[in-house]
């Protein structure tokens, strides 16, 4: 690639082509009335948890670099899990610990198994860890069904070697499908794959169950956990992974010097004070999430159940991008995932406040009623 540079010189910088933008990395921020592409909270942290957030501002140095073993949040997180504090990691994000974990175990020669369609970062991270991936595919209901392990299992190891995959990732409930994984299914994978086996649980207070409750036993086992969603934490970003504390360990080892900032410390020891309020949000995203897909099941659209704050629906044979851009011109964005691994023609919506979920339905419905006005008159 040629630039040119501030006196005006080309000059030859060719970034490393795993380091190129792909497509679908980041969801479109667009300006608009009803948002509900990134599946975050749809209401802002409680008043008391703002407040509280401001008061402790005033107390911290913030001339000083924060406590580099961030130990207040993690004895926090520690007592909320009911596990030891050695075995809490954060960072910037449950993407941060993602991006850890590949550094710490994955790299050239040394693959990550995953299996689509599932959230993209698993394999975006990876590669530009300098990860290989190694890719089976989900079935029709969207599980990993074991054959289909034991195929990719064969794969890893026949082009990588026995020792691989160094890192598997299951993700509980799925993004963007929406089912979780059962413990079993978990345990199974575990006692086949040889490395880590990462459960990305980003949604999971909306699962009936944790990975959490496996880790005594499987201590290759990894359960990676975000602020970002029902935490209404989004814009603070702070994720965290519940693992053995030699992992722990070695994910520390790879984060750069002081990279939880002082005030995320502080907001999401905080934040765990407010755990009644969250359950409640969770409660309430469920109730509407059962309205909205009864919606969307008066529409002529395939709809998946799901165990999460969003919801995947197929628009086939209406064109997925089209009706994508037909809401997003109603002022109503959602996930155009119709280009990711066997997701032709479909969609994901995230559960927003009541009124958001009505604009998005009855833009929806007219969409796809005007789209069959059309080929009606093309017929
Ligand atoms: N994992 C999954 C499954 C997700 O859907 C997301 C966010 N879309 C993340 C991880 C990353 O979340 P964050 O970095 O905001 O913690």
């Amino acid at each position: 690639m040629s630039l040119t540079g501030a006196n005006g010189l080309a000059h030859a910088c060719a970034t490393r082509p795993e380091a190129a933008l792909r497509p679908g990395y980041h969801s479109p921020q667009a300006e608009v009335d009803v948002r509900l592409n990134t599946n975050e909270s749809s209401e802002p942290p409680p008043q008391a948890f703002v407040d509280a957030l401001a008061d402790e501002l005033r107390s911290i140095p913030l001339h000083r670099y924060p406590d580099r073993q961030a130990t207040a949040l993690r004895a926090a997180l520690a007592a909320h899990h009911a596990v030891e504090p050695e075995q809490v990691f954060c960072a910037n994000g449950s993407n941060e610990v993602i991006q850890c974990l590949l550094l710490a175990y994955g790299g050239p020669g040394r693959p990550a198994m995953l299996f689509e369609p599932t959230y993209a970062l698993h394999s975006h991270i990876a590669l530009l860890t300098g990860t290989p991936v190694v890719a089976g595919r989900r079935d029709d209901a969207f599980e990993v069904d074991p054959a289909e392990m034991a195929r990719t299992l064969a794969a890893a190891a026949q082009m990588h070697g026995p020792a691989s995959p160094a890192v598997t990732f299951l993700c509980s409930p799925n993004n963007p499908t929406g089912g979780v994984e059962t413990l079993d299914r978990v345990r199974a994978v575990v006692s086949r794959v040889p490395g880590i086996l990462a459960v990305d649980e980003a949604y999971g207070q909306f699962a009936p169950w944790s990975a959490i409750e496996l880790l005594e036993s499987e201590p290759r086992l990894v359960v990676v956990r975000t602020f970002s969603k029902t935490w209404a934490m989004a814009g603070l970003r702070l994720g965290y992974a519940i693992a053995d504390p030699s992992v722990v360990g070695s994910l520390s080892n790879v984060a750069l010097p002081y990279h939880l900032d002082a005030l995320k410390q502080v907001a999401g020891r905080l934040a765990l004070g407010f755990g009644d309020e969250m359950r409640a949000r969770v409660a309430a995203t469920i109730e509407e999430r059962g309205r909205v897909a009864a919606a969307l099941g008066d529409l002529p659209v395939e709809v998946w159940p799901s165990n999460a704050n969003f919801i995947l629906f197929r628009v086939s044979p209406h064109d997925g991008p089209q009706v994508w851009k037909a809401l997003l011109d109603r002022s109503v964005l959602i996930r155009d995932v119709s280009d990711w691994p066997g997701l032709k023609g479909c969609l994901r919506v995230s559960i927003g406040t009541p009124s958001e979920n009505d604009r998005f339905l009855s833009a929806l419905g007219e969409v796809l009623s005007a789209e069959d006005d059309s080929r009606s008159t093309v017929c």
